[in-house]
C-alpha cells in the first residue's frame, strides 16, 4: 500500500478547497493500494469530508489535543475533529515541535487520545541540519520513535521528514533516504514487532511532481507526506499518478 498525503498547514480558504476538490475529483482515477489523504487547517475538515463524499479521498486533521475535553482554550479534541470529518491525525509534525512545543512527552498521549477515537495517527519524526551534522539523525529518530514502545496503534503510519528538506527545496538524496527509511523500519520492528514490519513509512520534505518517482523506488518508502506541492491539485493528482 502507498499513501500520498497532503498536508495543507495553515493554507486554503474554503473556496480554495472547493476548486480543489473539483479539479481533484475530475481528474483523480483511483486505483487500489494507493491511499490519497488531504489534512486541511480545522475550518476546511466538513467542507472536505462532505466534498469527499463518495471518493476514497481519507480526511486527517494536522493535529488534535490529548485531552477528552476541558479549559484548553483554543484546543480542539480527538473526538472533535472525528466529528468534523477526520479519519486520521498527523502528529509530530516538525512545525508543531518548534512552534508548539511538540514533545515525545505531550505526543505519546495524543496518540493515545487518537487511537482510543479510532483515529489513525501519522506520526512524523525529523532530524534537524544541526542533528545531522553532528551524527546525530539515527539517535534523534530512535528517541523520538521509542514512544511507540510496547504500543499498537491501528492505521498507524510514520512520516519521515528531515526538517532541513521541509519548504526548503532541498530534498533529501537517495542515500539519505534510504538509509533512515532502512533505520526506522529496523526500529518498528524492535518496537511493535509485526505491525512495526507492515507500518507504512513516508517520506516528507520538498515531494515534487519531479522528484517523486525516483524518491519511490527506494526500499521501505511507502509514499509521501507533501506540504507545498500539495496545495496544487495539479501536482497532487500528478503524485497519485506517480504512486499507482
Ligand atoms: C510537510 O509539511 O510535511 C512538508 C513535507 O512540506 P514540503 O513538502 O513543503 O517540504
Amino acid at each position: 500500500m502507498r499513501i500520498v498525503a497532503a498536508n495543507w498547514k495553515m493554507n486554503h480558504l474554503r473556496a480554495d478547497a472547493t476548486a480543489f476538490m473539483e479539479t481533484l475529483k475530475a481528474g483523480w482515477k483511483p486505483v487500489e493500494g494507493v491511499v490519497a489523504a488531504v489534512a486541511p487547517p480545522f475550518p476546511l475538515l466538513p467542507l472536505l469530508q462532505g466534498l469527499a463524499q463518495g471518493t476514497p479521498l481519507r480526511v486527517y486533521a494536522q493535529n488534535a489535543h490529548a485531552e477528552a475535553k476541558g479549559a484548553f482554550t483554543g484546543e480542539v479534541s480527538m473526538a472533535m475533529v472525528q466529528d468534523a470529518g477526520a479519519c486520521g491525525v498527523i502528529l509530530g509534525h516538525s512545525e508543531r515541535r518548534q512552534y508548539n512545543g511538540e514533545t515525545e512527552a505531550t505526543l505519546l498521549p495524543k496518540l493515545k487520545a487518537a487511537a482510543a477515537q479510532g483515529l489513525a495517527p501519522m506520526l512524523c519524526v525529523g532530524e534537524t541540519l544541526a542533528q545531522r551534522d553532528a551524527g546525530e539523525t539515527l539517535a534523534v529518530l530512535k528517541a523520538q520513535l521509542a514512544i511507540l514502545a510496547g504500543t499498537g496503534f491501528p492505521g498507524l503510519a510514520i512520516a519521515y521528514e528531515p526538517v532541513w528538506a521541509i519548504g526548503t527545496g532541498r530534498v533529501a538524496t537517495v542515500a539519505q533516504i534510504a538509509e533512515v527509511h532502512a533505520f526506522i523500519r529496523g526500529e518498528l520492528k524492535a518496537l511493535l514487532g509485526d505491525q512495526g514490519a507492515a507500518t507504512p513509512i513516508l517520506y516528507g520534505g520538498s515531494v515534487t511532481p519531479d522528484n517523486f518517482a525516483e524518491i519511490l523506488r527506494v526500499p521501505d518508502v511507502a509514499g509521501g507526506l507533501v506540504g507545498g506541492a500539495s496545495l496544487d491539485p495539479a501536482k497532487f493528482l500528478r503524485l497519485l499518478e506517480l504512486a499507482a
